[in-house]
């Protein structure tokens, strides 16, 4: 492959990234970190995916990003929902293999991205009514990456994968272990 080619494709699969990311409604800032192109470049893409293509119903979201690892255990449905979402991220290897401390930094990538991309598209397929946003899928992979707020651990009962929320009360069991009232738990 020559040079131009190698560039051209890196490139498109940039852009071809940036589409993606857009399309399950992600802030720029997030599309930047993780395509590494630029803002203006972004907002172009944005103009030509909405205004072009009639990609409706998508929709730019300012403020700030997630940033409450309670978000995901703050009820049973989210605590099985995030768990879903989790294990499909350490089955397509979202995830890296150990703890990074500047996982904000060092996690985005466009390999990582697009796996990133395919995990949130299975666990919105395997869930009825997803309610985790593409945002706060980033920083759940963030987030356990890091392992110092949020960690992934099996179940006490039946091994499947569960969050623990450092900060809150500790558990052993996924929700279904815990209200059959599982004696391995206890
Ligand atoms: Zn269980």
């Amino acid at each position: 492959m020559r040079i131009s080619d190698a560039r051209y494709s890196r490139d498109r699969m940039r852009f071809d990234l940036a589409l993606r990311f857009i399309q399950h409604e992600a802030r720029t800032s997030t599309i930047r970190q993780w395509t590494g192109l630029t803002d203006d470049r972004i907002r172009k893409l944005f103009r030509t995916y909405i205004v072009e293509d009639g990609a409706e119903g998508i929709t730019r979201h300012r403020g700030k990003s997630p940033q409450q690892v309670s978000f995901f255990t703050r009820s049973p449905q989210m605590r099985q929902e995030a768990a879903v979402l989790a294990s499909v991220c350490y089955m397509l290897g979202v995830m890296p293999a150990a703890r990074v401390s500047d996982a904000r930094k060092s996690l985005p990538g466009v390999q990582r991205g697009e796996a990133l991309c395919e995990a949130y598209e299975v666990y919105r397929q395997l869930v009825g009514t997803p309610r985790i946003s593409f945002e706060h899928a980033v920083f759940l992979v963030t987030a356990l990456a890091r392992g110092d707020e949020l960690r992934a651990t099996h179940c006490a009962g039946c091994r499947g994968l569960i969050l623990v929320d450092q900060g809150a009360m500790p558990t052993r069991g996924c929700g279904s272990c815990e209200e059959n009232g599982q004696e391995r738990l206890l």
